[in-house]
């Protein structure tokens, strides 16, 4: 035993804590340059995006989606007598899903010579971990602990649960609330909405997905409108109580009152995984929402140590993870001394009703950057899919450019199919694509896709 009354020191080349998206990404890669890696999880593999995250969410969504195919079938000929949701049955396929992708991952680490090892890490100093009794020392150690769900500091928060209590949900709430403006509140409440909840959104501002073009977020609140969702702007929530008869009802600073509700659910924003990690007895920098501050190449201001993915200050995207983490080990170990992650023209999709997508600037931003050298296209239809439904959520798509020569350096699209249309057009963004060469592209007919490279 040493001082601190731990076994003996274990070294590796590289330690990892954490073992969702980012650290199942970085520790593999740098095992496979042959690098001794050891991977620190204190609860299942997989983090956020696998247990309640990006995993859980799109099959929750893909249910909404047959459930709004469903009521638009018989616009279609079709004679179907609609039954109940079984949220309960949905549940259990999607935890079962769930638990076998975990046990996937457990697996392929052992088969990728990572070890693995369940305990809660914190720093003793920027080398070396204590997880359990155990110390552990690293030449390089790497933080991708995440983060996790902020609920808002006033009266009777609790009364309410956050994203990882929308997974737990083991039936339909009759009527729900969503509390929030950012990419999980847009994907909870098109779920409910189309899962047959009475849904009501209520945000601070004005705007949901106020980060992305406003065409996006004024676009989706008007279908959200359209089908039936209330959608209350302005309010900033100041106490939520349980009243006699059971129902949640939620008072706004400005004395509106909204409710009653079975059931409601804070997205109010993430905060990373960050106290109780050592990280200030070490001296490791955080910025004022206490995410980790790195560099481009993921470094702290401490010596051999970093950190990837939802714990530092950049976009919480699982592939933006996995893309520093692989890249970090790339470095590290792999002898590619430039090799890091470029934060510019990240594509993001919101998986709402009906989905949108973004890369590059919005309009806005390219016009604060680059002043009377932007130009905008723009086109919005009701797309084939709808002319023959009740229904008819528009489509809209948004295409900035800059210069005479018109690069793209903007992609907004929202409508169906924008979460399988966006991935292809931002590799033609990052490439340097302009509107000519969307142009010369010959369209794909009938799609939505096309006005991509027709618009005028
Ligand atoms: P995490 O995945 O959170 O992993 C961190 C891990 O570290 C956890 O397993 C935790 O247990 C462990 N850990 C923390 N502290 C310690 C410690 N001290 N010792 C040991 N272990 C520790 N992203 C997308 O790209 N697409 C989506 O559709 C999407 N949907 C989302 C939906 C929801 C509801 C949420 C909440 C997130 C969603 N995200 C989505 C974001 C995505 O889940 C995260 O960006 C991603 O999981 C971040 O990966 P990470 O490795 O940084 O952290």
């Amino acid at each position: 035993l040493d001082r601190e009354g731990l076994t003996r020191s274990e070294s590796y080349d590289l330690i990892v804590i954490g073992g969702g998206s980012g650290g199942l990404a970085c520790a593999p890669s740098a095992a496979a340059y042959g690098a001794r890696a050891l991977l620190i999880e204190m609860h299942r593999l997989g983090g956020t995006c696998v247990h309640v995250g990006c995993v859980p969410k799109k099959v929750m969504w893909n249910a909404a989606q047959i459930s709004h195919a469903l009521h638009d079938a018989g616009d279609y000929g079709f004679d179907i007598a609609l039954g109940r949701h079984d949220w309960a049955a949905l549940k259990r396929s999607r935890d079962a899903f769930v638990a076998r992708l975990n046990a996937a991952y457990e697996r392929s680490l052992a088969n990728r010579g990572v070890e693995l090892l369940r305990a809660h890490a914190r720093l003793l100093s920027p080398q070396a971990v204590q997880a359990g009794d155990r110390r552990l020392t690293a030449g390089e150690v790497v933080l991708a602990i995440g983060g996790r769900p902020m609920l808002p500091q006033i009266p009777g928060a609790t009364l309410g649960m956050s994203s990882d209590g929308f997974f737990d949900l083991s039936e339909r709430p009759a009527a729900v609330a969503v509390v929030g403006a950012g990419y999980n509140a847009a994907g909870f409440t098109g779920i409910f909405s189309a899962l047959g909840c009475r849904t009501t959104l209520v945000m601070r501002h004005e705007r949901i997905l106020r980060q992305f073009d406003a065409m996006l977020g004024d676009g989706l609140m008007q279908i959200m409108r359209d089908d039936g969702i209330e959608v209350a702007v302005d309010a900033m929530p100041a106490a939520l109580a349980r009243g006699s008869d059971g129902l949640l009802r939620l008072t706004a600073e400005d004395g509106r009152e909204f409710g009653p509700f079975d059931a409601l659910v804070w997205a109010v924003g993430r905060t990373p995984a960050t106290i109780g990690m050592g990280l200030d007895s070490v001296g490791v920098q955080l910025d004022a929402g206490g995410h980790v501050q790195v560099d481009a190449w993921q470094a702290t201001n401490v010596a051999h140590l970093y950190a990837i993915g939802d714990a530092t200050q950049h976009a919480g995207l699982t592939p933006v993870a996995i893309a520093a983490g692989r890249r970090l080990s790339d470095r590290l170990f792999g002898g590619q001394s430039e090799r890091r992650l470029d934060y510019e023209n990240i594509p993001s999709v919101v998986f709402s009703h009906p989905p949108l997508g973004t890369v590059g600037l919005s309009e806005h931003d390219a016009r604060a950057r680059y002043g009377n050298a932007v130009q905008v296209f723009s086109s919005s239809f009701v797309p084939m899919y709808h002319s023959l439904t009740q229904r008819k959520p528009r489509t809209q798509m948004k295409l900035v450019t800059v210069g005479a020569e018109q690069r793209i350096v903007g992609i907004h699209i929202l409508g169906a199919g924008a979460d399988e249309m966006l991935q292809g057009f931002a590799v033609a963004l990052r490439m340097g694509a302009t509107k000519r060469d969307f142009d010369d592209t010959v369209a794909i007919h009938p799609t939505s896709a096309e006005e991509l490279v027709t618009m005028q």
